[in-house]
């Protein structure tokens, strides 16, 4: 979408530009804000979109009287430094952004968020952080999470096993929530052996908002690394709607539950961690692993591995290619773990040809019981295992982790029973909230 000829002329001659501030007086009445990008799609090009000071975009339709003063132009990328000089006696955490709402900012070029912000941008943004610790800034990738892959993953776990075996106390990695969950399994799986807590944060809303829960999230991240020995990878984001409670949950474990929610992330079928309040005091409600002395990557991982979603109607034939040429098939199933009769003749025809084939629950919620109907039973005739309580996207990480790591698909498969990064669980709390 482009601005009008008279409203791009209207703009040209008062030396606007994109991150320009301007004044803009309609009938009347005068706005203030920077100007942002046309609208995106199919957007009215005679209307000017300038984002105001309280964070929030705002479009106005220009008309003949219609007066565009600049107030400034915009600076160009020379952001003040804050003072990060290394304070004697604070513990060094590294800060790995890999982009994200977190990383991102309004107005990107099309018009809406994208990704950019980097971790030394994000640390001018939160200078406070630089009192608790010395923070090393270090940028991976910088993508939305729907396009993070395996590849990402293993070059996070090497740098974050670099990292921590070059001293560092901590590690923060700041990405989007949308697929946060897959990354934080991976890394579970990956990294068996710490040093030191890791720490998988983001944001709801970009750095740039005045609601944004960016720095609730970082702040928290850097306390838990700061004043807790918890050597595992935990996903910590806000607890509740306000600031004033932040969730530590176990990677394997954890799941956005909302598309917009601050506290969008919850533990399913156990109870986060721990807790962390507004002031940073941590309340641990199950065990920790012990640090080991060096951080040990296990980055191998196989892409030959399928997640499929049962639903009524499945059509055996579309997923046929798929399925049979694959060494792994993850099944969200329905219930207790079924599907119907024409999927189960395509898993056994894969498992034949030496796939892996695991069952989880699209409920989510609950362990999987594959000896209660038929259905169940005649899925584990022909191979299928059931995942217990494990969720679908860790189930999926997992597998894709033992076929690479193993010798061959009898040991990967007895990996896959096996409880490696607390995934699945006997420890049954009363007080699961689903
Ligand atoms: N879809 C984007 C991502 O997952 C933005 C969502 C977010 O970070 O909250 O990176």
């Amino acid at each position: 979408m482009r601005y009008s000829a008279e409203l791009s002329k209207m703009l040209a001659s008062a030396g606007a530009k994109e991150g320009s501030v301007i004044s803009l007086t309609i009938d009347g009445s005068e706005y203030v804000g920077t100007l942002m990008p046309p609208q995106s799609g199919s957007g009215d090009p005679d209307i000017i979109v300038i984002r105001m000071k309280n964070g929030y975009d705002a479009g106005f339709r220009v008309n003949k009287g219609t007066s565009i003063k600049v107030l400034e132009q915009p600076a160009g990328k020379a952001a003040k430094k804050s003072d990060r000089k290394p304070k004697k006696g604070l513990p060094n955490i590294v800060l790995i952004a890999t982009g994200g709402t977190i990383g991102s900012q309004q107005g990107g070029a099309k018009g809406a968020q994208s990704p950019g912000l980097s971790a030394d941008g994000l640390l001018d943004m939160m200078p406070e952080l630089s009192d608790i610790a010395n923070i090393t800034p270090k940028d991976i990738i910088s993508v939305f999470s729907e396009n993070v892959n395996s590849e990402h993953w293993q070059a996070l776990a090497k740098t974050i096993e670099e990292e921590l075996n070059n001293g560092a106390d901590g590690i923060v990695v700041t990405h989007g929530t949308d697929t946060m969950g897959f990354t934080a399994a991976a890394l579970s799986f990956m990294l068996k052996e710490l040093s030191a807590p890791v720490i998988i944060t983001g944001s709801q809303r970009s750095t740039d908002r005045p609601s944004s829960d960016a720095y609730g999230n970082l702040l928290a991240s850097v306390r838990f690394c700061v004043s807790s020995k918890a050597a595992g990878v935990y996903v910590i984001m806000h607890d509740s709607m306000n600031d004033d409670s932040f969730a530590v949950h176990r990677g394997t474990r954890v799941r956005k539950m909302h598309t917009s929610r601050r506290d969008a992330f919850r533990s399913i079928n156990t109870v986060p961690v721990a807790r962390m309040d507004g002031n940073g005091k941590i309340t641990f409600n199950d065990e920790v692993p012990k640090a080991s002395a060096k951080t040990k990557a296990f980055t191998k991982m196989s892409d030959d591995v399928i997640l499929l979603h049962f639903y009524p109607g499945m059509d055996p034939a579309l997923f046929r290619d798929a399925a049979v040429n694959s060494k792994g098939i993850v099944i969200a199933g329905s219930g207790l773990g079924h599907v119907s009769d024409g999927i189960a003749s395509l898993l056994k025809e894969a498992i034949d040809k030496g796939a892996i084939a695991v069952m989880t629950s699209q409920c989510i919620n609950g362990p999987t019981g594959m000896n209660v109907y038929d259905t169940g039973r005649e899925l584990q005739n022909i191979g299928v295992i059931p995942m217990n309580d494990m969720l679908p996207e860790t189930a999926y990480v997992k597998l894709m982790w033992a076929i690479a790591n193993t010798k061959n698909a009898k040991e990967a498969k007895e990996l896959m029973k096996d409880t490696l990064s607390y995934e699945m669980g006997d420890r049954r709390t009363t007080d699961v909230i689903w």
